[in-house]
């Protein structure tokens, strides 16, 4: 068999994940939480990982900018809960917020723009269009699958009508409407908005003077801390601010394992710039962080970058009319074949200007160089990074039916939740003293490593190979004779024979960044 593609993929990966503690259902023993997700041992390794890889391209060791100098960045930790204003700022209390259907039967609710994806995905549409006898189907199947559908509600009256030929004409005869319920056949409402934030209490009191938001997203605290970070650093314009962290969105649907959820973590760059010089750099960070995600081992052929159509554009890119996203072929992407990854969007200078206005505070920046003083304006590259994750999991999941235990994680080996494996072949005649010193000595130089004596080293090597480690160090009968081990690579399973002295070099070259 080989690896699978599209929904089976997705019932694969996510069993390995729990199998293997990458992810697990939140409060999973009562049930779990619709949207919130656990991160296990080997999952927050390769999240960490991600993360560290952005921070130290964007922070640490950042690139060269098209004017030929280092770009300048600068990082934050913003608090999750703002003052409320900022959101009134930001524009998310009057307009973040998606379309939303209600269905009349079963209650349940869509986002109006995924309901009909959902409906193409739907079991009892599939069900319904695959048999001829529509009686026949209402009495049984129906009941079972489509229980909100006008033909299982009221069989007689919807079969008193001539029922039309053609798929699109049968589904709607069937459901008496055009906006049918993707979980039971009902009858959706009209489009009604829904704000995604979702609300708290400071203090005590729990009235509306006291309500406030978890972040939507992180990018406002760079816009608020704008004057702090001016202030406070030596920054000098074009320059960004960025930071990692939690963000919470009220979400219709979350869906896709981690990819929609309500709890996530981004990471977000505001990038400021001139008036006059947004586009080099616009379209600067939108080849930089395409490079980036495949310089992470993602495929060419599951990355494109997309520009919005005019009709896509966020609030805030209205005026500037660009905006692009990164996206990934992800296993569920469906007809579209893409879902967004990371979105870039020019956003002008609206929002230093709705702080600026709804604050009172002038967040104007003066440029010694051109001895001006404006409103710099922002290129905005922003990712998610649980969804980050996603797309490495699904990038790494590889079976090999050649191998005795057929699943493998092929993660790029900087972003690997373990480094190396080291094993003593028989856990007697010196080699463990050996193994472990090799062991500690990479957990030392290199990161995680793991040590493990059990079993044969066929099922050693498997449990590495599930949990994605690019390399195992085994230590065997000639090692304690002339001081070589063998180091065998995973995406290969090819094995070489090296000094033990050299296994900490020889993975500083390979695993390292
Ligand atoms: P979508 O259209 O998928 O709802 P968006 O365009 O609203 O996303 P942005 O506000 O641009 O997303 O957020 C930037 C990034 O944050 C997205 O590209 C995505 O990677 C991530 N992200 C946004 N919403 C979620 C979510 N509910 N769960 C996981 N990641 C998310």
């Amino acid at each position: 068999m080989p690896t699978p593609t599209g929904p089976a993929l997705m019932e694969k990966l996510v069993a390995l994940c729990k199998r293997r503690g990458f992810v697990f259902q939140s409060s999973e023993i009562y049930g779990g939480i619709n949207g919130f997700w656990d991160y296990g041992p080997l999952g927050v390794e390769v999240k960490n990982n991600l993360r560290d890889v952005w921070w130290d391209v964007m922070v640490h060791n950042p690139p060269t900018g098209p004017d030929g100098e280092e770009v300048q960045i600068v990082g934050l930790d913003c608090s999750i809960i703002s003052h409320p204003k900022v959101w009134e700022a930001s524009g998310h209390l009057g307009g973040f917020s998606d379309p939303m259907q209600t269905c009349r039967q079963c209650k349940r609710l869509f986002r109006a723009d995924h309901a009909s994806e959902a409906l193409a995905e739907s079991r009892w549409v599939a069900s319904f269009l695959e048999t001829a006898d529509s009686r026949r189907w209402a009495e049984r199947e129906g009941r079972k699958l489509a229980p909100g559908l006008a033909l299982v509600r009221n069989t007689q009256a919807v079969l008193g009508q001539a029922e039309p030929p053609g798929r699109a004409g049968r589904l709607r005869w069937a459901a008496q409407t055009e906006q049918m319920c993707p979980e039971c056949g009902g009858d959706l409402t009209e489009p009604r908005q829904f704000n995604l934030m979702f609300e708290t209490w400071v203090g005590a009191v729990r009235d509306e003077e006291n309500k406030a938001y978890l972040r939507p997203e992180t990018a406002q605290g760079m816009f608020y801390n704008f004057k702090n970070v001016v202030d406070s650093t030596r920054v000098k314009m074009p320059f960004g601010i960025c930071q990692v962290g939690r963000s919470f969105r009220n979400e219709v649907t979350p869906r896709n394992f981690i990819f929609r959820s309500r709890e996530f973590d981004q990471m977000e760059l505001e990038f400021f710039v001139h008036p006059s010089d947004t586009r080099r750099w616009y379209e600067y960070w939108r080849q930089t962080r395409w490079e980036w995600w495949r310089s992470l081992g993602l495929a060419d052929e599951r990355l494109r970058v997309r520009e919005h159509d005019r009709d896509e554009l966020a609030h805030y890119a209205k005026d500037s009319g660009a905006c692009c996203d990164v996206e990934y072929a992800f296993p569920f992407s469906g007809d579209k074949g893409f879902t967004e990854l990371e979105g870039i969007a020019y956003r002008t200078d609206y929002d230093l200007a709705q702080h600026q206005k709804v604050s009172g505070t002038r967040l104007e920046y003066f440029d010694q160089d051109r001895n001006e003083r404006y409103l710099p304006h922002v290129i905005e590259p922003a990712a998610g990074l649980t969804r980050g994750l996603l797309a490495v999991l699904c990038e790494a999941y590889t079976v090999d039916e050649s191998r005795p235990s057929p699943e493998l994680m092929r993660f790029h080996p900087r972003l690997a939740p373990i480094k190396a494996g080291v094993f003593p072949l028989v856990n007697k005649e010196g080699m463990p003293e050996i193994a472990e010193r090799i062991y500690k000595d990479v957990r030392r130089h290199i990161g995680p490593a793991q040590y493990d004596a059990k079993q044969s080293i066929g099922k050693r090597y498997a449990r590495m190979d599930e949990a994605g480690t690019p390399y195992c160090i085994t230590i065997d009968g000639q090692t304690v004779t002339d001081q070589t081990v063998t180091v065998r690579d995973r995406d290969t399973g090819n094995q070489v024979r090296i000094e033990a002295e050299q296994v900490v070099e020889y993975l500083q070259e390979r695993v390292g960044r």
